[in-house]
């Protein structure tokens, strides 16, 4: 068996259960492993650690599947996509939601591996050399404990390059049409581009949250910043908004968020192709007021070397905010940036408060639904954060 030997003293985040392997921990490399191999990872003094995913070209050179010693093949990713899928099962209502992340990384033990339902259809996401190696038995496995009609492969993150992993698309179970699905989400519907939509297809994560944006619209008028196909601006105009403005900079995102508007009988949304720094700016430039904006944006500290940027990026859009909004007014306001802690992102926009000079308390504090959990011994599970603030009336 090929074997990982750590450096003295290097098994300690291994033995807190935390699966990641980095290069600058492997003392030496024993047999002749290639990218993908199962590899059993031992300490300095030769006691047997974990069966890990070896990734020479990554810095995270191993991720572990497992803390015992059995077989890592077909049976063991149908049992652990098995235990996953059950687990959703258990708080989703599927007459009103069929759309749902299936496996979740390294917090469903299975490390690069992403699973999303998209009613039949379920998208995977393959992002290390572990589970690229697995992909015909991951595939098998999701079809069998899932019972979808097709799987549909979306291996295009930029993260792929860091393992030396060409992008894989298209379809792998199933048939490959169509390729734009509808799903439902709390009883709205929504299209889902299996080919060109950001990441999977659909931001899931927000699912509670958008649900929270339509108990707070009614009678308001609503801004969403970075509207992606409409999830918030949608849900707040089922939720009896005054005025729904959305905006985003991809014409193609706003296609799709018209055609959702369409498919929930919601036309009075505006939708606006622009830059949301630009367009805040414009709007506090001509006065206009809204009751209620919704801030979600891109990821802007994919890493912890971003930071500084990121706070900048993220104080300037909540300041700009909070001097739209009315007396009142409520601002609902992400970050989906690993690097940015919540304590951060807390400070970032109570110094915006501050600085836009409103008096604002923190309602609700959010995060990503349930079937994005955290493994506790894997807290960069957690990347988004949102604040619900008010500003006083
Ligand atoms: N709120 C959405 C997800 C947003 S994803 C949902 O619930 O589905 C982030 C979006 O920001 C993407 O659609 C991207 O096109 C858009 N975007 C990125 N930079 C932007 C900018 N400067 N101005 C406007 N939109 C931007």
């Amino acid at each position: 068996m090929n074997k990982l030997i750590l450096k003295p003293g290097r098994e300690k985040s291994l033995k807190r259960r935390h699966p990641w392997i980095f290069s600058g921990a492997v003392a030496r490399v024993t047999g002749e492993p290639v990218a993908g191999d199962t590899v059993e990872v031992h300490s300095a003094s030769g006691e047997f650690i974990a069966l890990a995913a070896y990734s020479p070209k990554s810095q995270i050179v191993a991720r572990v599947w497992d803390w015992g010693k059995r077989d890592i093949d077909a049976g063991f990713f149908r049992e652990r996509i098995r235990r996953a899928v059950q687990e959703r099962d258990t708080f989703l209502d599927p007459s009103t939601t069929d759309a749902m992340r299936l496996i979740h990384g390294e917090s469903d033990g299975l490390p690069g591996v992403v699973a999303d339902r998209y009613a039949d259809t379920i998208v995977m996401q393959l992002s290390s050399a572990g589970a690229d190696r697995w992909r015909e038995a991951i595939a098998d496995a999701l079809m069998e404990a899932s019972g979808a009609k097709r799987v549909w492969e979306r291996s295009d993150a930029e993260v792929r390059k860091l393992e030396g992993l060409p992008a894989a698309l298209g379809p792998l179970r199933g048939q490959r049409e169509p390729t734009r699905v509808v799903i439902k989400e709390n009883g709205l519907t929504f299209h889902v581009d299996l080919e060109h939509g950001h990441k999977t297809g659909f931001y899931l994560d927000q699912r509670d949250n958008r649900r929270l944006v339509r108990a707070l619209a009614g009678g308001r008028d609503v801004l969403d910043g970075f509207c992606y196909t409409g999830g918030f601006a949608v849900n707040a105009a089922a939720g009896g908004a005054r005025s729904v403005m959305a905006v985003d900079s991809s014409g193609e995102a706003l296609e799709l968020a018209r055609g959702n508007a369409g498919l929930n009988a919601v036309s009075d949304v505006s939708w606006v192709e622009g830059d949301v720094f630009l367009l805040l700016r414009k709007f506090r430039d001509e006065r206009r007021a809204f009751d209620l904006v919704v801030l979600d944006p891109p990821k802007f500290a994919p890493t912890a070397a971003h930071v500084a940027k990121a706070a900048r990026a993220y104080k300037d859009i909540s300041l700009l905010a909070f001097k739209l909004l009315r007396p009142g007014g409520i601002l609902v306001t992400f970050s989906c940036s690993g690097g940015v802690s919540a304590e951060l992102f807390q400070k970032i926009i109570a110094g915006s408060a501050l600085d836009a000079g409103v008096d604002a308390q923190i309602i609700r504090r959010l995060g990503a639904a349930a079937d994005h959990p955290v493994a506790l011994n894997f807290p960069e599970g957690e990347y988004l954060k949102g604040l619900v603030c008010r500003i006083a009336a």
